[in-house]
């Protein structure tokens, strides 16, 4: 298991030592096959990784043995390559491409159903979806960079935490720990490919690469804290309040995560419409809310820091998901109104509700005492304000008459403006990091 101080020690290591084979090659080196050159690359970049084990991975092991190589290497197989090359057919690819040859217009592009090229990405239609992939790039931020040693120390410490805050951390890294590999089963598995346009796709691409971050975070959090990671991984099975809310994001995947499903009916396409509610409005809407609540309220009383800034940079990630799934799903109805029947709002309604109980219900398991100067009434007057803002931004009634936030420094630390502060030496940095000059 890696500590804090493990990961930085390894991530201090000397420059890769890919780089300095290449500049020791010698010209007889340099004159070998590409194949053996990309060896030449891949052996030391795995030296500079973090390996909690010694052991090979299965591809170190597979790795073919010289002879093979030079087998490959004959004068027969650069022939086929050759000959391959000058006979290949375009027209069968084209003719994949549904419309053929022809350039796509803006107007053939469509949110669902679209049968216009999906392969090529300008022109854009839908400028807000291009925008929100160029501001989650902006964001860009990576788990190890949060100092996590005060703690490492908390959370050794008997004393550090009270029993009911020692649950929350627990209960939320349970949760969270296998939430954000649900939604992003859900992204590449259901509805990627059924969202027929390229800018949303570009999008829910960086958004899966942030779920995946987000797991990576709540991990780095459990091994830091040399939690049991059994039973963090396991609680959306084992605990109740836990697993009732993944059992309700599942049941929402399974018909779309077959291969087989596709779009193009009524049926089918409110089908898919009730998979991104209840991922973007429920899921993400309202099943993050009481544990980024509970940690960042620990956090401003300055207990377990690390852990709540993971926290806030996902809270950030998290409140650009919800609004890029609330414009998907306005501009399918938009686009589709005969979809929006009376009964599916009614539906959708009900699906929101069920949430907001599911999430009330976690409140209570998560805080059966006064904690962090809140509680689960407090916790519920919040879950109602949020229900009615997911209602409303999906163009439903609000069914919670005059419910307040009683958090009002959650909307802070969600302000888009502040965002950019926050996060501007990072941004700098990837931004240098990444660049590529040409003079
Ligand atoms: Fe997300």
């Amino acid at each position: 298991m890696l500590s804090w101080d493990d990961y930085h020690k390894e991530e201090a290591a000397p420059a890769s030592a890919a780089t300095a084979n290449i500049a020791n090659a010698t010209p007889a080196m340099m004159d070998q096959t590409v194949e053996q050159k990309v060896e030449l690359n891949a052996e030391p970049a795995s030296e500079t990784k973090p390996a909690p084990t010694s052991k090979p991975s299965p591809a170190q092991e597979n790795t073919p043995a010289p002879d093979s190589v030079a087998a490959a290497n004959s004068p027969e197989i650069f022939a086929k390559a050759a000959e391959a090359v000058n006979n290949l057919d375009i027209t069968a690819g084209l003719e994949e491409l549904e419309m053929g040859a022809a350039r796509v217009s803006v107007d053939e592009k469509a949110m669902i159903n679209c049968r216009a090229d999906l392969n090529q990405l300008v022109p854009f239609k839908y400028e807000w979806a291009w925008q929100k992939y160029i501001d989650g790039c902006a964001n860009h931020w990576m788990p190890q960079e949060i100092n996590m040693t005060a703690d490492v120390a908390t959370w050794k410490d008997p004393e550090g935490l009270t029993d009911d805050e020692r649950r929350i951390v627990m209960r939320n890294l349970g949760y969270f720990s296998t939430a954000d590999s649900l939604v992003a089963n859900n992204l590449v598995l259901a509805i990627y490919r059924l969202i027929t346009n390229p800018e949303c796709r570009q999008y829910i691409l960086r958004q899966a690469f942030e779920e995946a971050i987000h797991t990576h975070a709540y991990q780095y959090c459990i091994e830091s804290l040399a939690m049991d990671e059994g039973e963090v991984f396991n609680m959306y099975r084992e605990v109740p309040s836990v697993a009732k809310k993944a059992a309700w994001s599942i049941s929402h995947t399974h018909e779309l995560s077959d291969p087989t499903f596709t779009t193009g009916t009524l049926e089918t396409d409110q089908t898919l419409l009730r998979n991104l509610i209840g991922f973007y409005a429920v899921t993400e809407g309202i099943f993050f809310y009481c544990g980024f609540t509970q940690i960042l309220s620990m956090g401003r009383r300055n207990k377990m820091t690390g852990v709540a800034e993971q926290f806030q940079y996902i809270l950030r990630d998290e409140s650009m998901h919800l609004n890029f799934g609330i414009d998907v799903i306005n501009q399918i109805k938009l686009e589709n109104p005969h979809l929006w029947t009376d009964t599916l709002q009614q539906e959708a309604i009900q699906m929101i509700l069920e949430g907001t109980q599911l999430e009330i219900d976690y409140a209570r398991d998560t805080m059966p005492r006064g904690v962090l100067g809140m509680n689960a009434a407090m916790m519920e007057e919040y879950l109602h304000f949020i229900a009615n803002r997911r209602l409303s931004q999906l163009g439903l009634p609000e069914q919670f008459a005059g419910a307040q936030n009683p958090f009002p420094w959650m909307s802070e630390i969600m302000d888009l403006r502040k965002e950019k502060n926050f996060f501007e030496t990072r941004v700098i940095e990837y931004q240098t990091g990444g660049a590529l000059t040409w003079n």
